[in-house]
């Protein structure tokens, strides 16, 4: 396999990281790309090839420009087109997340199909291409064959759902196969010291930041376990032309909050768990913009179902304690939260 090339973009991101993991692990060779090779931080990148003796090389692309692309997908069998803005907070102008998500994702499919190599891609999408928008009181368990309401969604849900729809109108009449990535949340261990936004509410819980807990739902899902899913997506013929919902258990923020307390408050970190009211939410996110982008998500619980990626390509989902407690012992573990004295455990290896 180490002559099956395949192209990761993005390879900075949280997510990228562990696909490139799983690809060094299993033998194939990876061409990562990233926006800026002089100033991205890669270290853990080729630490991870050289403990697995995989080849990895990095090139630039961004996806706002059309340069290097053609390039990057230079004798690929396959790609995983992973990156797409991931914006801390809700931007003034919404195009400022949505036109690299839909541009880019053109221009690495355009780039695929004028290689003559690549024969399928893995696009990381989101459920928020599938839950975001509708109608609270609508309780339905969303499927593949749903579509989020994009005319009620806010600027990144927006992007994820423009990005999946161009690509799949794209490779309708194109020699080229395409697979997508529906995720959940995404937790699990860093790979190096990162401040990405998904593992920002395991960050603020286990740092104290927030006064008590909003009631936010989430349908968690491990990042070591997304890796996987993109390998079953690209190495299982049958699974071309489809959409996979990889999430696993659904948890209230007060549930990852208990799961965290159990394991880190006898260590001596003070985990809140008291409720957030929402009148004070509201007020606390005149202030606090990752909050703000937070308001729109109290009191649902987003209800999706992973029963085709189960019976279809065989995928897990790990349990979601395990992902919890794994995210919180990296953040400490690269520094990202500071270690309390009473935590004995700062001196295991
Ligand atoms: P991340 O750590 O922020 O990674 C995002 C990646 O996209 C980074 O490598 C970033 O590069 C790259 N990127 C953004 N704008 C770019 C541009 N204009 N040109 C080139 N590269 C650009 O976030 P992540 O959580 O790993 O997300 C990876 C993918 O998973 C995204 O498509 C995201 O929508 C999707 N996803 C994530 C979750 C989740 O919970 N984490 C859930 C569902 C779907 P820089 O490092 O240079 O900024």
């Amino acid at each position: 396999m180490a002559d099956t090339k395949v192209l990761v973009t993005g390879a900075t991101g949280f997510i990228a990281g562990h696909c490139i993991q799983e690809l060094l692990t299993h033998g194939y060779a990876v061409r990562g790309s990233v926006r800026d090779l002089e100033r991205a931080e890669v270290a853990h990148l080729h630490a991870i090839a050289q403990r697995t003796g995989g080849s990895l090389e990095l090139v630039q692309a961004r996806l706002d420009a059309e340069t290097g692309w053609a390039e990057a997908v230079d004798g690929c069998t396959f790609v995983w087109h992973v990156a797409s803005p991931v914006p801390p907070n809700v931007p003034k102008d919404e195009d400022e997340v949505i036109r690299p998500a839909v541009d880019g994702t053109l221009r690495v499919l355009r780039a695929a199909v004028a290689s003559g190599t690549v024969r399928r891609v893995v696009l990381t999408s989101s459920t928020d291409a599938i839950t975001a928008g509708h109608d609270r009181a609508d309780t339905r368990v969303r499927t593949e064959a749903d579509w989020s309401d994009v005319d009620r969604s806010g600027p990144y849900p927006k992007s994820k759902a423009y990005a999946e729809r161009a690509a799949w109108d794209f490779v309708r009449d194109q020699p080229l196969e395409l697979v997508t990535i529906n995720p959940g949340l995404v937790l699990g261990p860093l790979l190096h010291a990162e401040r990405t936004l998904s593992i920002e509410v395991i960050r603020q819980l286990l740092a104290h930041e927030m006064p008590a807990v909003p009631r936010i739902g989430f349908a968690v899902v491990d990042v070591r376990d997304i890796a996987t899913a993109h390998r079953l997506a690209m190495e299982i013929p049958e699974a071309a032309g489809n959409r996979y919902i990889c999430a696993g258990e659904r948890l209230w923020m007060g549930g990852i909050a208990a799961d965290l307390a159990a394991e880190f408050g006898p260590r001596g970190y003070r985990i809140p768990t008291r409720p957030l009211p929402y009148p004070l939410m509201w007020t606390i996110a005149r202030f606090d913009k990752t909050i703000r982008l937070a308001l729109t998500m109290v009191g649902v619980l987003p209800l999706v179902s992973a029963d085709k990626a189960k019976q279809e390509l065989g995928w897990t989902a790990r349990p979601a304690r395990e992902s919890i407690v794994d995210t919180a012992e990296s953040l400490l573990r690269y520094g990202v939260v500071r270690r309390r004295a009473a935590d004995n455990r700062a001196h295991t290896p």
